[in-house]
């Protein structure tokens, strides 16, 4: 049944594979999510992490329509975004925006789980079966292949909004998004988890993965996806250089030292990532790794020792550093960053000078627009 009411979708960049993968969900209910750049007419959809958020509260609580509004930080903090949008979608929304849509135009009945308006709040009962849903249709986005991580990093919002247990499309679902595109990419939190739990490597089940996809260029490993660095073995990387056309691996270090790393709840050393440097060295591949500076537990050692691990790390790669963001829902939640000590923003500076690190240790918001230049 097409839907009686005019459905739009904010468009914002940052959320175009959110926007592909529920334009996709919404048509499979009959609901057609047409792109808008302000609210209007009868619905308005917005999906907002907690950078953009203060950019677009104001609009959606001035909307002249209904608004809906979801993602990350919907999802880690739905009571503060329910006091000026008149939905919020809690967790995924291939089930829950459809069956909330529908619910608005028949006027009445229960809101459906995962969706809070006013003071009323109804906690999430699913998780969405990915194969049951395609990651795009007509509005095109990058191949979501695995959803949900079973660690549970002290700084990220992934589990917050997709839960801890990995899920994962079929290949034949990931082979037919990937007949669209010459070059397929896809998104997940651990490219190398696929068909896995995400804790126990599944190489048999990514190479049938990659062998399924031959005859495309495949990207592996790279932005907007990545691994942890305790993946990256011999065989991975094997795989790798075998299937894909990735010259590049990125991977998350975040910190030089164990104190810290034990402290975020990484689930790997500081030793794994100079091997995994290593690895990715002997197998030709340059490696692109991750860095948060600013932890509050962060001390002055801390960060001398994530320089020298820096050191190493651009001996073979390169490095992407950020500076730490307290985001809602994760456990450091409201925490207040500690400053990168000058002569630390002085050697990434002289690192970014050779070409050797990007990102920004100073303003944290650019982290979340300028994430592809090391593609
Ligand atoms: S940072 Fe990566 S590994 Fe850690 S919880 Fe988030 S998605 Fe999972």
């Amino acid at each position: 049944m097409r839907s009686s009411m005019k459905v739009n979708w904010r468009s914002i960049k940052w959320a175009r594979n959110s926007y592909a993968a529920l334009y996709a969900a919404c048509e499979q209910s009959g609901i057609t999510l047409h792109e808008t750049d302000h609210p209007s007419d009868d619905i308005t959809c917005y999906s907002l992490n907690s950078v953009d958020e203060p950019h677009y509260r104001d609009e959606i609580a001035d909307a002249d329509c209904i608004t809906i509004v979801g993602g990350p930080h919907a999802s880690a903090c739905p009571a503060e975004v329910a006091s000026y949008a008149d939905y919020v979608v809690v967790g995924e929304g291939e089930f829950t925006l459809p069956a909330l849509i529908r619910r608005i135009e028949q006027g009445d009945g229960e809101l459906p789980s995962g969706v809070c308006s006013g003071a009323v709040c109804r906690p999430v009962t699913h998780q969405v079966f990915l194969p049951a849903y395609l990651p795009f249709t007509r509005v095109k986005g990058t191949i979501e292949i695995s959803r949900g991580c079973p660690y549970r990093c002290a700084y990220c919002q992934t589990p917050c909004l997709f839960g801890n247990r990995m899920r994962h499309r079929t290949i034949d679902g990931i082979v037919r998004a990937a007949e669209h595109y010459r070059d397929v990419r896809f998104v997940t939190p651990n490219a190398l988890a696929y068909g896995s739990d995400g804790v126990h490597p599944r190489l048999d089940r990514v190479e049938a993965l990659l062998r399924a996809l031959q005859g495309h260029r495949i990207f592996f490993g790279t932005f907007p996806s990545e691994v942890r660095p305790e993946w990256i073995t011999d065989a991975s990387l094997e795989l790798i250089t075998t299937y894909a056309s990735n010259t590049k691996l990125h991977f998350g270090a975040q910190s030089g030292t164990d104190r810290v790393l034990r402290l975020l709840k990484r689930g790997h050393t500081a030793e794994d990532v100079i091997h995994a440097v290593e690895r990715c060295h002997d197998h030709g591949i340059t490696p692109i790794v991750d860095y948060i500076f600013g932890f509050p537990f962060e001390t002055d050692e801390d960060q001398y020792a994530t320089i020298d691990q820096i050191r190493e790390v651009t001996r073979y790669g390169k490095i992407h550093a950020h500076y730490f963001t307290p985001l809602p829902g994760t456990p450091l939640a409201g925490t207040t960053p500690r400053d990168v000590l000058p002569d630390i923003q002085h050697i990434l500076g002289n690192l970014a000078l050779h070409g050797k690190a990007t990102g920004s240790w100073i303003e944290a918001e650019i982290r979340f627009f300028n994430r592809n230049e090391n593609q």
